[in-house]
């Protein structure tokens, strides 16, 4: 199959980057599991080190499992290429580091994975690099953080935990207007719901171990360009306009055009960093994503039943799914996440922190664990785990406050969700 963008969703989830194996005819993406790739002459290994050919070297830059892959992800999203990694947090950092220097920073949401802000707050200052958290709801806030430092705008599109929605037309008109990438986690959404490039982003990163497999079984990331934004508009991108001493003095804006974050991604960021995500690992993502929109579509329907449900009971205080009429971010879903607002967000449970403990200590379905986007139902008690790390203050910024419990609803049967719910809650709050 050509991968024709006039396909449809559901067409390219199953074929995008996969053809028929050229050397046996299988139908199925073979899990290339090879370390490095026999070159046909010298001439040909000297092509391929110097970028002037496209081909295999080694697989901590490149494996063909993990391209078809990178080829689904980028199509799906409507991007122009795709570097996968490790884990989602490796995509961050590989998302960054062609465009930050010591010194530089970025602007991020307040409304971040627990994990991301801990990666943003502390890790990143060893590189030289910081972040400057706040509120994406307050446009005027976002706008005034941008210095002459900053070099790229980071935000989730359904934002963990709380399921809150970014308007992500308005903050790329801010970046834009900065001169400075707009990089959004689309994890909570996938592709599914969600494309941000067609809103305006530079870059979207995924972990792939939520949503796009599906089934908790692997952790990977993938990182993929817009091929949109023009690196070489002023000087604050060398890394990718100024002539790269490690090619030869190669541009990789130049030479590259709008695959220029793509091949710097794999050429220096893989190839230096290492971040390399393993092909039993893309094997297992490809056969995830091919099911992805028939998840999604029941994720979403169950999530709005269960969240409708435990809103309407007298136990809880609120829940901040974005898919209910009550909730402040439901006027953004016909333009940012159509097909539903995901089935991700947060409970508030009358009783506080220990309620919420004795909750998850009794349900029988949902499993307690630090994951979402899976096909069970999960929950977790951020405040005493994910969040852990973060002051009073960046809890309750991010949603996860003693008193909350954060849900990622499956697709179960959602009459045995709701029964658990109902059980657990009954004990929770006796
Ligand atoms: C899980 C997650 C990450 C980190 O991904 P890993 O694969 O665990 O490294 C980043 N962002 C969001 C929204 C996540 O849910």
């Amino acid at each position: 199959m050509t991968d024709s963008p006039s396909y449809g969703f559901d067409t390219l989830q199953i074929h995008a980057g996969a053809r028929p194996d050229p050397a046996t005819g299988a139908r199925q993406v073979p899990i290339y599991q090879t370390t490095a790739y026999v070159f046909r002459d010298a001439d040909h290994a000297a092509a391929l080190f110097n970028l002037q050919e496209v081909g295999y070297i080694y697989s901590r830059l490149t494996n063909p499992t993990v391209a078809a892959l990178q080829e689904r992800i980028a199509t799906l999203e409507g991007g122009a290429g795709g570097v996968c990694c490790s884990s989602g947090h490796a995509a961050q950092i590989m998302a960054l580091f062609p465009l930050m220097q010591p010194g530089r920073n970025i602007i991020a949401s307040s409304r971040l994975y627990g994990g991301t802000v801990t990666q943003f707050s502390q890790t990143i200052k060893r590189f030289g690099w910081s972040a400057k958290f706040v509120d994406f709801d307050d446009h005027a806030a976002v706008k005034a953080a941008i210095d002459d430092d900053t070099r790229a705008v980071f935000c989730e599109t359904i934002a963990n935990p709380g399921g809150h929605i970014t308007d992500l037309d308005a903050i790329s008109a801010i970046s834009d207007e900065a001169g400075i990438p707009l990089i959004v986690d689309n994890t909570s959404a996938t592709p599914y719901l969600c494309r941000p490039i067609e809103h305006g982003a530079t870059l979207v990163v995924h972990s792939t171990t939520k949503y796009l497999t599906g089934n908790g079984t692997v952790t990977g990331g993938c990182v993929v360009d817009s091929g949109k934004f023009d690196w070489a508009a002023n000087d604050k991108f060398p890394s990718l306009s100024e002539p790269e001493p490690a090619y030869h003095g190669m541009k990789f804006a130049e030479t590259f055009g709008p695959l220029a974050f793509t091949f710097h991604g794999i050429a220096i960021g893989l190839r230096d960093l290492g971040m390399t995500m393993n092909p039993q690992a893309a094997h297992y993502t490809l056969m995830g994503i091919e099911t992805l929109s028939l998840r999604m579509d029941r994720h979403v329907e169950n999530a709005q039943k269960v969240a409708k449900w435990l809103e309407d009971d007298p136990r809880t205080d609120y829940v901040t799914y974005a898919g209910l009429e009550s909730s402040p971010y439901s006027k953004l879903i016909p333009k940012i996440c159509p097909k539903g607002a995901g089935a991700l967000f947060t409970v508030a449970v009358k009783g506080g922190y220990d309620a919420c403990l004795k909750l998850v200590d009794s349900l029988e379905i949902f499993s307690h664990v630090a994951n979402l986007g899976d096909a069970r139902s999960l929950i977790i008690h951020s405040a005493s785990t994910t969040h852990r790390q973060l002051t009073a203050e960046q809890q309750e910024a991010a949603g996860a406050g003693p008193g909350i419990v954060r849900l990622s609803i499956g697709t179960e049967d959602v009459d045995d969700i709701i029964a658990d719910l109902d059980q657990a809650l009954a004990k929770a709050t006796a």
